[in-house]
């Protein structure tokens, strides 16, 4: 199917035409003509499927009929409102908005926390019909009366699953409630936990069920690996990694910022550039750091979970587990960042022995076994994680992965192993490389995708009203109803964002 096909209009066509995207990814395949009809639609899609053009192109082709030159902000009132849970992806949203939207007269612009409000301020004020916000900072510019959302006609929420784990539940809420009852609502998350069930229950009207993928799985052009290593060797086994391998861009996670921060500069120290992103660096630090990243002017960049959230860098080859999420959904959602659009990328893990129950939960949900290799001079010192034995991959497999015969193996050192296990150069996984160019054939873009409007109550219940509009002035002392209390305990994860 071509994007001329899915009934956008020439604006737009030239606008994805000028991105150089050929066909409609899966997701948009299904979701373009659905939201151009007016329809709620819960979409199951992960980061790299397309899913921020799949909403964004009918949401812009709906709202054409607003589109005026005039001066005035009463003839632009915010019509389109996108939440999304982090200043990163709100970033990243909001420049899709721009790319497809460019040959239009709609306007936009993006709210975030971290920055002053005052800027923020003087834009939505001047009027806008596309708001990209997280909750946080939306509320602080309703609470100061610089927008109103009365006349808002869609609603999109996107990575919904990461805004209910950061506790932007309630937000979530008081934000519905300014809304008009009679709107669209569009919900995207990677995931379907019963909180996420609960929350489209009460949001989406009659809502047509898309998903592209598995519910938590992740691109089968991914490939895994886990290094078992001792914690302390860790900094070392990574350092290793890099310089023999010659990673020009990876993406590293740790669990807590200080580590983060720590990481960085240990890397540093061994000239591999590198800066780290997390919640305790200001917002200027931390675009100057993605910037740097995307533009190759460092080669690694060290994030926690919450500040990589959404982030989308072309071809990126490498993500890196320094450490193992706890949540084993922030593994999909850390791999996420490579193996996009139909792009190969490997999903490497060190993973020390305290570490092993977290990996069994990962390939729990995953419903994989991930292979474990041993690195010779790492090796774990009694048992291993994840039985590495069991688990390496036989030499036919190698073969076929371009690795090194048995022979040349007891003869090669760690870059030999590390070449059969990863020979990612060989295949040109560096940033230079053009992604693939075979989408079509991509799993994750050729996945069958459910479409039920019968079933789709049954996943997520019986829809029911939430749209009970406060008073404005009430806004900050009504109760949260029980339904509606975060399952989020930790509230640095919401600072980081907000
Ligand atoms: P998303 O899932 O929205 O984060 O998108 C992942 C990446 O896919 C982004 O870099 C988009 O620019 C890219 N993309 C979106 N739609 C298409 C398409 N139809 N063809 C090729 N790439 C696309």
């Amino acid at each position: 199917m071509s994007f001329e096909q899915l009934g956008l209009s020439t604006d737009l066509l030239r606008a994805i035409s000028d991105q150089g995207y050929v066909n409609p990814t899966p997701i948009q395949e299904q979701a373009i003509p659905v939201i151009l009809e007016g329809k709620d639609v819960m979409g199951g899609a992960q980061t790299g499927t397309g899913k921020t053009a799949s909403f964004t192109l009918p949401m812009l082709q709906r709202l054409q009929v607003h589109a005026n030159t005039s001066m005035s902000p009463a003839r632009h009132p915010v019509r389109a409102l996108i939440l999304v849970p982090t200043r990163e992806l709100a970033m990243q949203v909001h420049d899709s908005v721009k790319t497809y939207n460019k040959y239009s007269a709609l306007r936009s612009t993006v709210v975030y926390g971290g920055v002053s409000i005052d800027t923020q301020i003087d834009i939505v004020r001047s009027g806008v019909e596309i708001l990209v916000a997280t909750p946080g900072r939306l509320l602080d510019h309703i609470q100061q009366k610089t927008l109103t959302l009365a006349k808002v006609e869609v609603l999109i929420l996107d990575e919904a699953d990461r805004m209910l784990d950061m506790g932007f539940l309630p937000d979530i809420k008081q934000i519905i409630q300014l809304l008009p009852e009679h709107r669209q609502n569009l919900m995207f998350s990677a995931t379907f936990s019963p909180d996420i069930k609960k929350l489209a229950s009460k949001l989406l009207h009659n809502p047509v069920l898309i998903e592209v993928a598995k519910q938590n799985s992740v691109s089968e052009l991914i490939t895994h690996v886990v290094y078992p290593v001792e914690s302390a060797k860790k900094q070392e086994l990574l350092v290793r990694l890099i310089q023999q391998e010659n990673l020009q861009q990876v993406l590293v996670f740790t669990r807590t910022k200080h580590g983060a921060d720590r990481l960085a500069q240990r890397l540093n120290r061994h000239e591999i550039t590198s800066e780290a992103i997390h919640g305790d660096r200001n917002q200027l630090q931390r675009t100057q750091a993605l910037d740097n990243f995307k533009q190759g002017q460092i080669r690694v960049l060290v994030a926690t979970d919450v500040a990589a959230r959404g982030l989308d860098i072309e071809e990126l080859s490498h993500v890196i587990n320094f450490e193992l999420p706890n949540n084993p959904e922030d593994y999909v959602h850390r791999i996420g960042r490579t193996g996009r659009a139909g792009a190969k990328g490997f999903a490497i893990s060190l993973v020390s022995k305290e570490e092993n129950s977290l990996l069994v939960d990962i390939e729990k949900l995953l419903g994989i076994k991930i292979k474990s290799e041993q690195i010779s001079g790492f090796e774990l010192k009694e048992t291993s994680v994840n039985d590495s034995k069991k688990s390496a991959p036989s030499e036919e497999q190698r073969t076929k992965r371009g690795g090194l015969s048995k022979q040349n193996k007891k003869t090669n050192s760690f870059v030999k192993h590390g070449e059969k296990v990863i020979h990612f150069n060989k295949e040109g996984m560096t940033r230079n490389t053009k992604r693939a160019n075979n989408k079509a054939d991509d799993p994750l873009f050729t996945q069958p995708y459910i479409s039920k409007y019968a079933d789709v109550n049954a996943l997520i219940g019986e829809s029911s009203e939430l749209n009970k509009k406060p008073n404005h002035r009430q806004l900050s002392k009504r109760p949260v109803p029980a339904l509606f209390i975060s399952p989020a305990t930790n509230k640095q994860k919401k600072s980081e964002a907000s």
